[in-house]
């Protein structure tokens, strides 16, 4: 039984490029052995993260837990849930949106401002914002 889970959080200090490649180095090594996939987006001027996890319910569940409770972020809010039949991102242990190549426009299609705030939308809208920015900013394989 294939899940999808979709989360946010907020880092609990300003995030550098090594501290962000470190964890997607961790996840890396990590998501393999559990058969996770995913893809995880950083905004560095808001400190929110949002990341998908596919793989077995178990492993899920297991993974979010762990990463829910690590203490360089906050504020870990599930967004989305979903049983699915196939995975949408099976070519990457976890793949990273690079947010430099985001277009704004795109953010303000889907909030009140030009800003990355999955605390104020449903799911359902974070889960479609998450799904273009895998589509429109491209996805970065190695840190
Ligand atoms: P270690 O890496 O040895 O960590 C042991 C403990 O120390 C853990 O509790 C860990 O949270 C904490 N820790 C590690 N580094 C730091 C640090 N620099 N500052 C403070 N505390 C620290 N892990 C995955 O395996 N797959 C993922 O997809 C994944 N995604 C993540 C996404 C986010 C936004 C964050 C913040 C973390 C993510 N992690 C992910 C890391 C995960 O939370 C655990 O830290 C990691 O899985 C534990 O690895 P380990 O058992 O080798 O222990």
């Amino acid at each position: 039984m294939l899940v999808r889970l979709l989360y946010a959080s907020r880092a609990v200090k300003a995030f550098d490029q090594e501290e962000l490649a470190a964890i997607l180095r961790k996840s890396r090594t990590h998501n393999p052995e559990a058969g996770i996939t995913g893809v995880l987006c950083f905004c560095f001027a808001q400190g929110i993260f949002m990341q998908v996890l596919e793989g077995g319910r178990g492993a899920v569940n297991k993974l979010y837990n762990q990463i829910a409770t690590d203490p360089r972020h906050t504020q870990v809010e599930l967004l989305r849930y979903d049983e699915i039949d196939e995975r949408a991102f099976a070519g990457w242990s976890m793949g990273q949106v690079d947010m430099a190549r985001l277009n704004p426009a795109l953010l303000l299609k889907y909030s009140e401002r030009s800003a990355l705030d999955p605390y104020s939308v449903s799911g359902r809208v974070s889960m479609a914002l998450f799904d273009e920015l895998v589509a429109t900013a491209s996805i970065l394989r190695q840190p």
